[in-house]
């Protein structure tokens, strides 16, 4: 990704930024985009991965629907030239303007997460004179085997329905004249690099939407969610993701009956090697043990370290052909929190004040998350095509 016409490209501008190549991206979101219509699979973007619109665009040319978890998003997604029949509605706390929104806007489907929700939906529906296709998001007790940050399918979690409510929601969908229920919904977590993980979540949908079935309710979609991990520690071997294999996966186990559709809502698959996080070193601290690089970027610029110690690759791209002896640094940024360290004790060619560092798989829940904490200014893009 990084050469030295592309970082003499990059010394131009004011630090920190994220910097996108648009290239890898496109041809990320192609490999996809093939993989996917192999099986006629239908693919939504989680955008709550980037909504940068210079992503959103690559996205859409893929011809892909939108996954949205809020309003502001499904009217993002609308500005953004998504239609309201390639939307879909997940999340625990819709708000009514929420769900008024997307009825006004015709969505695909809500996924719904509780039984009050549906009668929520019914109501707010039969107000319209609309109804509402739902789906039910189902709490599939499969452990992700993930950061218990990102971990949202076992039972003991705020997302989703549980397996005992299921009786209930069946009585309540019978009941409402507003909804048409259209099928099953699940996700298990995020970053799931095992692909066993999908394979016991096919059993699950099976086996959930043969309970459907032997009580008489028809299930037409089957939306498996996202959740697909990316390499953080490789991203140059790996700009393009394995959407082969993991689609592969649900074609030979998902039980797909002529005249259902699988949907999918991939987030950080499509989007995490897009971009790097640039930064330039602003002072080196030695301690006793240590070594300090302080960094003008912090946690309101990416917040995963903080949030989850995700790890992100760091190179310093000033000393692209390694020329200087290898120190050990621990990286921090400028926030008055202790939080606030992007890796510990990582070894870098030795660095100056003015350094530009890389900070590596940033394109997915990074620019997103940025904070004005500390009154911090915006967070600013560049991308690979206007350097
Ligand atoms: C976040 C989210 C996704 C996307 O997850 P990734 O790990 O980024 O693929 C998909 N579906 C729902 C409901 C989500 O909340």
């Amino acid at each position: 990704m990084f050469n030295s016409q592309v970082v003499s490209g990059l010394e131009k501008h004011e630090t920190p930024f994220y910097y996108y190549d648009i290239a890898g991206l496109t041809a990320n979101v192609r490999a996809c985009e093939e993989a996917s219509s192999k099986y006629n699979f239908h693919v939504h973007f989680a955008m709550k991965a980037n909504f940068n619109r210079r992503v959103l665009d690559v996205i859409q040319t893929a011809g892909f629907g939108a996954d949205c978890v809020s309003g502001g998003e499904v009217k993002k997604a609308l500005e953004s030239g998504f239609s309201g029949k390639s939307i879909v509605f997940a999340g625990v706390g819709k708000s009514d303007a929420e769900i008024n929104l997307a009825l006004d806007n015709d969505i695909f489907c809500f996924n719904v997460e509780s039984v009050q929700e549906l009668e929520i939906i019914n109501e707010l529906a039969e107000k319209k004179g609309k109804r509402a296709s739902v789906a039910i998001r189902i709490n599939p007790n499969v452990d992700a085997h993930t950061h218990h940050y990102i971990t949202t399918g076992l039972d003991e979690n705020k997302f989703g329905i549980n397996s005992w409510d299921l009786p209930k929601v069946i009585d309540t969908l019978k009941a409402s004249k507003n909804l048409e229920f259209v099928g099953i919904h699940f996700h298990v977590g995020s970053q799931i690099t095992d692909m066993n993980v999908f394979k016991s979540l096919c059993v699950k949908v099976n086996e959930m939407q043969q309970w459907f079935e032997e009580r008489g309710v028809a299930i037409k979609v089957l939306n498996v969610g996202g959740g697909l991990g990316v390499d953080y520690h490789h991203p140059d071997q790996n700009v393009v993701v394995d959407f082969e294999s993991y689609f592969k996966i649900f074609n030979d186990f998902l039980d797909v009956k002529p005249h259902q559709e699988v949907h999918f809502e991939l987030g950080r698959a499509l989007v995490a090697q897009s971009a790097s996080l640039i930064t330039r070193v602003l002072y080196l601290k030695h301690g006793i043990k240590k070594n300090f690089a302080i960094v003008d970027a912090g946690m309101t610029e990416l917040m995963r370290p903080a949030l989850y110690q995700a790890y992100h690759k760091i190179e310093n791209i000033s000393d692209l052909a390694f020329s200087k002896e290898l120190k050990s640094y621990d990286v921090v940024g400028p926030i008055c929190e202790s939080s606030d360290c992007f890796a510990k004790e990582i070894e870098l060619p030795e660095l100056s004040r003015g350094d530009l560092l890389a900070i590596r798989t940033a394109g997915a829940y990074g620019e997103v998350m940025a904070s004005a904490y500390n009154l911090r200014p915006s967070i600013r893009s560049v991308y690979s095509d206007e350097i």
